[in-house]
């Protein structure tokens, strides 16, 4: 129940979520097939029998892909090459899709993800930790940027048919909007050439309490770094205990190989 003088809720949520640890790996993967779901976004596949047991049980699970630019001998080897932080889309028992936002040239992974030859070799270490979600959010508020589509995928896929499921992402422009293969309506969010978080952030700035979905919903928000602070600030306003919601910068601009606090 909402207290109609405050924005704070006095709801119960009827779902929690708890951290699950898993072993570490490191695997040696190929990459055997790319797909441009928008001209730039790209999904790729990865290959190889050391694939058996990979698991990710949380949809916002992250995993380290390491690019040695060559062959390596040994796990140590692997594990000092660069390597970024991705989601797992999907898998099999010797494959895994991974999406890459393609923002330009600079970097380690879109440019691999974007240009490297299929027969590349990289690493896939991880998920060593999944968040698990347990019960029925009221509602469920996915929004983010081109990163977190992998994520809010997997989110939208993971609710119940009848849950009442707002996504709302911003890409830069009509072209950047892929197709989701959960049936679910999106709201799209152009920024234009503003810079990236412009338009989702205004957005999170502009709903109010009488917008939550639910009494009380799950929230997740991933996106550019800057978008973690108007994103904690909804939760305050709309009564969601952080425990009960994530709100993450997926990477930072101006910054390589930035490292998300957990
Ligand atoms: C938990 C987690 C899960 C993630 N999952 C995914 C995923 O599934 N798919 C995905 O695409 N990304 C995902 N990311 C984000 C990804 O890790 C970063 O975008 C990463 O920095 C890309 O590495 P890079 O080598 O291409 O660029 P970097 O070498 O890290 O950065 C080079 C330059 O590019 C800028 N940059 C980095 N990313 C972007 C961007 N998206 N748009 C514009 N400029 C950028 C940096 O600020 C820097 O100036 C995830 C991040 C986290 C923390």
């Amino acid at each position: 129940m909402t207290d109609a003088n405050s924005t704070t809720t006095t709801t119960t949520p009827a779902f929690r979520l708890d951290t699950r640890w898993l072993d570490l790996r490191f695997r040696n993967v190929t990459l055997t097939a790319r797909e441009w779901l928008a001209p730039d976004y790209v999904r790729v596949r990865l290959s190889g029998p050391e694939l058996e047991g990979f698991d990710s049980p949380g949809a916002d699970d992250h995993m380290r892909l390491f690019f040695p630019g060559g062959p390596v001998a040994s796990v140590e080897e692997l594990r000092a090459s660069p390597s970024r932080e991705y989601t797992p889309l999907a898998w099999g028992a010797d494959w895994l899709d991974v999406e890459f936002a393609v923002h330009g040239d600079e970097g380690v992974a879109a440019p691999w993800a974007a240009k490297a030859d299929l027969g590349s070799r990289i690493g896939v270490g991880g998920p060593r930790g999944s968040m698990i979600l347990t019960g029925s959010p009221d509602g469920w508020f996915l929004a983010g940027d081109e990163t977190a589509i992998p994520a809010i995928k997997r989110f939208a896929a993971s609710a119940p048919a009848d849950a009442s499921v707002r996504v709302v992402v911003e890409v830069r422009s009509a072209s950047g909007e892929v197709e989701f293969d959960a049936p679910i309506d999106v709201e799209w969010l152009h920024r234009g050439d503003a810079p990236s978080g412009t338009a989702l952030i205004a957005f999170l700035e502009g709903l109010g309490v009488e917008d939550r979905p639910g009494d009380a919903p799950f929230v997740f928000i991933a996106a550019e770094q800057g978008v973690v602070k108007p994103g904690r600030a909804l939760l305050k306003r709309w009564g969601v205990d952080t425990g009960h919601a994530v709100v993450k910068g997926y990477w930072k601009r101006g910054e390589a190989e930035y490292h998300a606090p957990h």
